[in-house]
């Protein structure tokens, strides 16, 4: 019998099963707060304006919160992957106004003749779809990275960029597969299109880092020489080229500069190596 039964005769009949210290409510909010939160991937971005350097419009671009995205691991190429969210897709910025793109960390530098040369040969003739998604789709984050590519070959970048650009066009080929299998979006035929193109970018972010080793410094696109080195040689065992991956994992593994854990990277990639030229024989 409950401590407020009674309450009827009071006209309060409605309250007369009250629980008084609210235990059910509570309960019922504890269950809810051990629940997993599934993380959306509109929460983990924000919109951002910067200043193009091409025609000075302001330019809006999605970014990822990078303190509120949760890394989960990293692919062996150096990919990182994080929960409810492909960092990839945000990384280009792209100027509605004029055309001019280029991944976050390039976008500001801009002499003037390559401003002049993205004028005439992009501006001039470019036609940007206005998509209204509040995230990124991965066929907008594709369309961005095209332009970025060809920004970059329109206004004479750098072997470097245009390397980085390519492996990072690969990851964002890799998320696209993994987010259409297994869904009836990932027919046969789209997974085997982006796993060729895939391979395409990582063949052209072989040659490009090839390049600029011979002929820029360090640090190139944010990597000391042990980084790129270590993507060189991922790279060049999975194009089924052991002498270069062999010589990477040698400077590695011989460097006074790199650390520990660049060092057991180096070996597994090592170890690798060697079975793949073993059962490739
Ligand atoms: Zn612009």
């Amino acid at each position: 019998m409950s401590l407020l039964s009674g309450l009827s005769g009071l006209g309060l009949n409605d309250l007369e099963s009250m629980d008084i210290y609210g235990e059910a409510e509570k309960a019922e909010a504890k269950k809810k707060a051990q629940e997993p939160v599934k993380i959306e991937e509109k929460d983990l971005i924000y919109e951002k304006t910067f200043k193009c350097p091409c025609c000075d419009s302001d330019v809006p671009a999605k970014i990822m919160k990078t303190g509120k995205a949760k890394l989960i691991g990293t692919d062996q190429d150096l990919r990182p992957r994080y929960e409810g969210i492909d960092a990839v897709k945000y990384d280009a910025i792209l100027c509605p106004a004029c055309g001019y793109t280029a991944l976050s960390r390039f976008f500001p530098n801009l002499t003037s003749p390559q401003a002049k040369l993205i004028k005439e040969k992009i501006s001039a003739n470019v036609k940007i779809p206005n998509y209204k998604n509040e995230i990124y789709s991965y066929e907008e984050a594709v369309e961005r990275y095209q332009l970025a590519l060809v920004n970059a070959v329109v206004k004479h970048g750098r072997a470097s960029e245009k390397a980085y650009i390519c492996m990072k066009s690969a990851w964002l080929m890799r998320g696209y597969r993994e987010s259409v299998t297994d869904t009836d979006r990932g027919t046969p035929e789209l997974v085997a299109e982006l796993k060729a193109k895939e391979e395409e970018y990582i063949q052209n972010a072989y040659n490009g880092f090839v390049e600029a080793r011979q002929n820029e410094g360090f640090p190139m696109c944010g990597m000391d020489e042990i980084t790129v080195d270590y993507l060189l040689g991922v790279l060049a065992a999975h194009l089924k080229k052991y002498d270069v991956a062999s010589r990477m994992v040698s400077s590695i593994l011989t460097s006074t500069s790199a650390n520990n854990r660049m060092k057991d990277k180096a070996r597994d990639l090592k170890e690798q190596i060697m079975l793949q030229m073993k059962n490739n024989k």
